[in-house]
């Protein structure tokens, strides 16, 4: 078996980042891009590989973390990401469900099946706002290969098929408010992204959230790793699968309305974020 050194380790993963970036045309001379930053391995390297492309061409990066408010976790999430902002010089704007909503996702996350329900609508709401609010063009996201299929086969199971307009490296701008997302690791193996940051020793937060265990996501998360080491490459042979049925059917409805509420840009009427907020204060 050959043996990679880090520098040749280093220059694979960052070349297949900048080559998805450059053919995908994720980023543009001259735009303004906001990184979701949690603090996790993968928005980090995210932030590493984003500020190396500004050495390539000119844009502005700012990062934006969201403490959901889960005890003992996130906390340490967030103090990787300053560490790293700071080190690489990009400004990080930090919010909280507490400070936007007036609660922690550990006060609420027992009105729902699932704690990552709430957590993503509410996450995405609070990053989509703050980003419009900046006026950037463009969020960019730490989403891996192996988040993106995870995701695929979650809406492919709950027959979701307006989710599948959520996949690929780059979504389109679809409503005026709804700031277009990015996603640089698209075809970055999940494992990849975990041996770089221990190779370069880098500070990222590697535990795992208490609410995931409990998750179909973690459910078929493990189901793809078991089965990945049973049959290699089974990992890239889905995504392969899903970019050619995406390519067949290209008439997935991705019309948004803005919320009757809060006008936030949403496939109802009324956005999720308010549904979940009108059932929260009902049972509490
Ligand atoms: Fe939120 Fe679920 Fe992720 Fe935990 S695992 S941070 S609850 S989405």
């Amino acid at each position: 078996m050959s043996v990679i050194s880090k520098k040749d380790f280093n220059e694979k993963i960052f070349n297949n980042i900048e080559n998805l970036i450059e053919n995908k045309k994720l980023i543009e001379s001259g735009e303004y891009v906001a990184l979701a930053l949690s603090g996790g391995k993968d928005s980090i390297l995210t932030l590493h590989a984003l500020t190396k492309y500004q050495e390539k061409i000119d844009f502005d990066l700012i990062a934006i973390s969201v403490d959901e408010g889960i005890d003992g976790y996130r906390s340490h999430g967030i103090i990787s990401a300053r560490n790293n902002a700071k080190k690489l010089g990009v400004t990080l704007i930090e919010k909280s469900f507490k400070e936007v909503y007036d609660f922690n996702l550990d006060d609420i996350y027992f009105n729902f099946k699932s704690a990552c329900i709430p957590c993503g609508v509410f996450r995405r709401n609070i990053l989509n706002k703050t980003a419009y609010d900046e006026g950037v063009d463009k969020i960019a996201t730490g989403h891996n290969l192996d988040d993106e299929i995870q995701s695929f086969l979650m809406s492919f199971a709950r027959g979701d098929v307006l989710k599948f307009s959520k996949f690929g490296p780059k979504l389109d701008i679809i409503h005026p408010k709804l700031i277009p997302r990015i996603k640089p690791l698209w075809n970055t193996l999940e494992k990849d992204v975990g041996k770089w940051a221990i190779l370069n020793d880098i500070d990222v937060h590697l535990e795992e959230c208490p609410y995931s265990n409990l998750s179909l996501r973690a459910k078929i998360k493990e189901f793809l790793n078991i089965n990945e080491d049973k049959h290699p490459g089974l990992k890239k042979n889905i995504m392969e699968s899903f970019n050619k049925i995406l390519t067949f059917d290209s008439q997935i409805p991705t019309k948004l309305n803005n919320c009757e509420r809060c006008s936030e840009p949403t496939s109802s009427n009324i956005c999720k974020a308010c549904e979940m907020v009108d059932l929260i204060s009902k049972d509490n």
